[in-house]
């Protein structure tokens, strides 16, 4: 046998992926040891075998039964001719030990997304009673409350407003890829326009907003994309001292693979130590009586993006030097659902 063939045999006897050959009726014509042992059967030269074989670039999961219990492997095939005989090659991974991780993976999100559902849901009902009950005691009593006792009142009631909306932020955070639009053909233009109809009242005398680049169609959940460009040019339109009126540049670009938008502001900027915190929930930098927010907007940003498949960050040269947050989507979505899936409760 010559050299190579024999290194071949080793290879193929060696590696831990499986290759099959088979004719184009399924007959196996070859088997190397890691398919017999994927497949669970020996012997396999000679036999039928009812396996998918798809042509293309994409591998497929296929589900197998083996006598340890339920097995997953990944195949991929192309024609080829074995001795003469028309047939396919196809690989076998296994990846069983992935799935299940996947999978336990999702049930922990799907428990985790539906508890955190219900306690935003339930808990803003006994938060009503106390802010009523708090108004009420404020207008009956308030002929007979000193000053001090007011304020006190004041600030319970403000707590408790405060606490509501960062319950309603809590909730639209689990709600993604749950409660939202489901992955669509739509134009990142018209969705722009919509999100910056919506923050018009935030755009004061003086503030620019300008928007440049190629905006093209995309695969993604309309409600996802507006919540995200609502955020970011929310928070450009915010940041920002009183005595500068905001400006704020939306440029976007397209593959035919990639979406990539970016919001630049030249409002107070971001220390850089301190932007991978900023993507976490609750997480603020800006004290509240200088500028009031939840914390939750670049955290539900995050998850809308990392929803669809794609990566978020900023970039800021620090203090004062304004900031960029910048997202990419892929076009197509290509990646399943399956990590963020749900929906039981409405
Ligand atoms: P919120 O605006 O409700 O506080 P976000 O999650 O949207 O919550 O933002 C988190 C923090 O990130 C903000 O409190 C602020 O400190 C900082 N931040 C967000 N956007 C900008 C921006 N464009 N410029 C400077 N700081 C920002």
């Amino acid at each position: 046998m010559p050299e190579f063939q024999r290194n071949l045999n080793l290879i193929l006897d060696t590696i831990t992926d499986g290759v099959l050959v088979v004719d184009s009726l399924g007959m196996v014509l070859y088997a190397n040891p890691a398919a017999e042992r994927i497949l669970d059967r020996h012997e396999l030269v000679g036999k039928s075998l009812a396996i998918p074989i798809a042509d293309g670039e994409k591998p497929q999961d296929i589900n197998l039964i083996r006598h340890g219990g339920m097995a997953w492997a990944e195949l991929r095939s192309a024609p080829i001719e074995w001795e003469g005989v028309l047939g396919y090659v196809i690989g076998l991974r296994d990846v069983t030990v992935r799935k299940k991780v996947e999978d336990e993976l999702k049930r922990s999100n799907d428990e985790l997304d539906q508890f955190a559902y219900a306690v935003s849901h339930d808990m803003r009902e006994p938060l009503r009673m106390i802010t009523s009950y708090l108004a009420l005691i404020e207008t009956s009593l308030a002929e007979k409350l000193d000053e001090d006792t007011r304020q006190y009142l004041r600030f319970a009631i403000d707590g408790a407003k405060r606490m509501d909306r960062m319950i309603l932020a809590m909730l639209d955070f689990s709600r993604v890829g749950r409660k939202t639009a489901p992955m669509a053909a739509i134009s990142s233009r018209e969705v722009l326009d919509d999100a910056l109809a919506i923050l018009a009242p935030d755009i004061v005398a003086g503030a620019t907003v300008e928007v440049t680049g190629d905006w093209p169609e995309l695969a993604a959940s309309r409600d996802e994309l507006l919540r995200l460009l609502q955020n970011l040019i929310g928070n450009a339109l915010k940041y920002h001292e009183p005595e500068q009126p905001p400006h704020v540049e939306i440029h976007a670009e397209a593959t035919p693979a990639l979406f990539r938008a970016e919001i630049r502001d030249h409002g107070i900027g971001i220390e850089p130590s301190q932007s991978g915190r900023l993507f976490k929930v609750f997480s603020r930098l800006q004290a509240r009586a200088r500028f009031d927010g939840t914390g939750v907007g670049l955290a539900l940003c995050r998850r809308i993006v990392e929803h669809h498949g794609g990566r978020i960050g900023v970039e800021s040269a620090g203090e004062g030097a304004g900031s960029t947050f910048w997202f990419e989507l892929p076009r197509t979505h290509a990646r399943s659902e399956a990590l963020h899936e749900t929906g039981c409760r409405s």
